[in-house]
């Protein structure tokens, strides 16, 4: 779907999939106002297909616009779009499992220019692709590597908003964290270099036995729909769960005095992972016994049970597609 200025969105088209050409003066090269999102869409038992908390994607979508300075693609526009995509599709939904279609829906600037400013013409596209499940040999923890150096995003950035530029800024960190052995980064707030922020895809969770913290949406992290989809579903099955601060201290100490008892990532990729270890400039530990812990696995099952149709949608989140 096509947006210009004075014109708005025209000329949706659902065409196969084939290379875009892009004008070397193309504004997007140049100052990147490139957004995008990512949800799966799921066979369900009686065969339908299911996409999970669309309109989440879609709000998301359009906060991220605002962000960049980018048209907003109506919320209704935005599923319908996914929607027609599926549909057409459907075959290329795995038939069971943890396996997925996973979609993901872009938008960037088309105008020709050279000055920075925001562009009169954007591309909104959705291209799909099926994914495995994220774990085929059972669910493995994950290491993670504090990053002390650099950060993701700083107070006033662009840290709540999917855009492009926050994946580039953290390539360099990615690598870091595996030159230490390590599979993930862990990111800490700007200005303090103590808070926990997130990981490089994923929202993170705290579990002190019955007793469940997720880092506060500051402003510079992603509001993860997994992350809140897992406040409710927590609540549901009787965990006390907050949003609040976690220092890197706290994570340390919690961890020594055996009073954090888990800790678990969580995104649309992996859908939860536990996290079983921890290196940093100022020390390495383990996370509880280093293996998937329990309250990480149930809370896991539970979401995956709703995303796959083996449990009932008490919230309203699948979105059917026949
Ligand atoms: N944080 C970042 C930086 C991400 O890229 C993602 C993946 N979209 C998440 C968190 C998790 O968000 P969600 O649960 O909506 O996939």
């Amino acid at each position: 779907i096509k947006w210009t200025e004075g014109r708005g969105w025209h000329d949706a088209q659902l065409v196969p999939y084939a290379p875009l050409s892009i004008d070397p003066a193309n504004m997007t090269l140049h100052y990147a106002q490139a957004i995008f999102e990512g949800l799966k869409a799921y066979r369900q038992p009686d065969g339908s297909v299911a996409t999970f908390r669309p309109e989440e994607n879609a709000k998301r979508f359009a906060a991220s616009a605002r962000r960049l300075a980018m048209p907003e693609l109506p919320v209704e526009t935005f599923i319908e779009a996914c929607d027609v995509l599926v549909r057409q599709d459907k075959e290329w939904v795995p038939a069971s499992g943890e396996q997925s279609l996973y979609l993901r829906p872009f938008m960037f600037a088309t105008e020709v220019g050279l000055g920075v400013r925001p562009s009169n013409e954007y591309l909104f596209v959705v291209i799909a692709s099926p994914a495995g499940a994220y774990f085929p040999g059972g669910v493995k923890p994950v290491s993670v590597w504090l990053s002390q150096e650099y950060v993701r995003a700083a107070p006033g950035g662009t840290g709540a908003a999917k855009c492009a530029g926050n994946y580039a800024a953290s390539l360099v960190a990615q690598a870091q964290a595996a030159e230490h052995g390590c599979d993930q980064v862990v990111w800490l707030d700007a200005v303090e270099r103590n808070w926990i922020e997130e990981m490089g895809g994923m929202n993170l969770y705290f579990v002190y036995g019955n007793r469940i913290v997720t880092p506060s949406l500051t402003g510079t992290l992603l509001p993860g729909i997994t992350r809140a989809s897992l406040l409710q579903i927590a609540a549901d099955l009787g965990y006390e769960v907050s949003e609040g601060r976690i220092s890197v201290d706290d994570w340390k100490d919690g961890n020594a005095d055996g009073t954090l008892t888990e800790v678990f990532a969580c995104g649309t990729a992996a859908v939860i992972t536990p996290v079983g270890s921890v290196k940093s400039t100022t020390g390495n530990w383990t996370v509880g016994d280093g293996k998937p812990g329990e309250v990480t696995m149930r809370l896991r099952k539970a979401l995956l049970d709703i995303q796959t149709g083996a449990a009932e949608d008490t919230h309203g989140w699948m979105h059917r597609l026949g």
